[in-house]
């Protein structure tokens, strides 16, 4: 029977990076996706995602940001091509909405660069964005964007390099716990099963999480869409 160290549920844009990282510090690692690697049918897919480094949500996630940052940059280098494009960003909102007050703070807790902007000079520097005139706008130069699906498929390769075993159109139909252990995952293709199930063993010391991913993830770390009271462009 089959037992890996970390089995990852959803190979979307965490899932990737999971299985990336969890495989290069020598981890046995099962990916598993329901559909296509990337696929469209997930949250990460389409051209960009807007990565803003003083993030207005909460100056905690600002050191995963900046850690990110770099992370895209060495994968980009790895692979010959730009996954994190540098473009700067602006947050504009009004001056004294949660948006504002919470990007520019994060980026002074952090000594993230940026400058705060009013709205003339907001249009004078970048002439496609015109704010309402009572909107103030932070500057960050340091932010940018990110091509999902080039990342996913960058960290998937870089999970099979290090001996990922990542498989595609292979949904996860239920698993049980056992002693808060995951003891089996039932999943769709017969190849992967060992009778009814598969076997999937956490034993590695130090890395006893399995994460179901996507739910992990979007039930706390949800930005998406931005509050009504903002405009953020890069
Ligand atoms: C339109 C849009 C715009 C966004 N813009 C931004 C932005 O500009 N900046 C930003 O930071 N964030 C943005 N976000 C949010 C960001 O894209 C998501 O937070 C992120 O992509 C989530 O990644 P994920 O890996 O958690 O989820 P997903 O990419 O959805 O990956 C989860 C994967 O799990 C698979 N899966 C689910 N259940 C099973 C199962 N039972 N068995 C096997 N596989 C399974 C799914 O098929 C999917 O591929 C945006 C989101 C959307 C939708």
């Amino acid at each position: 029977m089959e037992t890996y160290d970390l089995a990852v549920i959803g190979v979307g844009g965490m899932g990737s990076a999971i299985v990336a990282h969890a495989a290069a510090r020598k981890l046995k690692v099962l990916g598993l996706e329901q559909f296509s690697i990337p696929n469209i049918r997930g949250s990460s897919h389409g051209a960009t995602r807007i990565l803003r480094l003083g993030l207005h949500e909460g100056p905690t996630y600002v050191p995963l940001v900046l850690r990110a940052v770099e992370l895209w940059k060495q994968l980009g280098e790895k692979i010959g091509t730009p996954i994190f494009h540098n473009c700067g960003g602006l947050d504009v909102a009004l001056p004294d909405s949660r948006i504002f007050e919470g990007a520019k703070a994060a980026c002074e807790k952090f000594g993230v660069a940026h400058e705060i902007l009013d709205a003339a000079e907001t249009h004078r520097r970048f002439p496609a964005i015109k704010p309402a005139s009572d909107m103030l706008t932070v500057y960050q130069p340091g932010s940018g964007f990110v091509l999902p699906e080039l990342a996913i498929t960058a960290q998937v390769n870089l999970g099979l390099e290090n001996g990922a075993e990542i498989h595609g159109h292979e949904r996860v139909l239920g698993c049980r716990t056992h002693r808060a252990r995951l003891v089996f995952a039932k999943m769709q293709s017969r190849k992967l099963q060992t009778g009814p199930a598969a076997h999937l063993d956490r034993g590695c010391a130090g890395h006893r999480a399995f994460l179901r991913l996507s739910n992990f993830w979007n039930s706390r770390f949800q930005t998406w869409p931005p509050a009504r009271d903002s405009i953020a462009r890069n």
